[in-house]
């Protein structure tokens, strides 16, 4: 199965969590640091199994998550 890893920009994400709950693994949470916008970004957990499908990337509105695919 492919492997996947996402890197998120914390500065471009506004924190709507539509991210959190599009991706099929349950790979991203909440930063509980905000930042410089004052929003709390999403969180990529390294641990998961994230597939590298890209479903998170398609759906941000503010186009801060990259994909990478192993
Ligand atoms: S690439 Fe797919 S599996 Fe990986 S974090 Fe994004 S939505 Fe989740
Ligand atoms: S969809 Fe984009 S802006 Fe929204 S929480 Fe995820 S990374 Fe941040």
């Amino acid at each position: 199965m492919t492997k996947g890893s996402i890197m998120i920009d914390q500065e471009l994400c506004k924190g709507c969590r539509i991210c959190f709950h599009f991706c099929p693994k349950g790979s991203i949470s909440q930063s509980e640091k905000l930042n410089a916008n004052g929003y709390l970004p999403a969180l990529f957990d390294n641990n998961s199994e994230c597939s590298g499908c890209g479903i998170c990337a398609i759906v941000c509105s503010e186009v801060a998550i990259e994909v990478y695919r192993e």
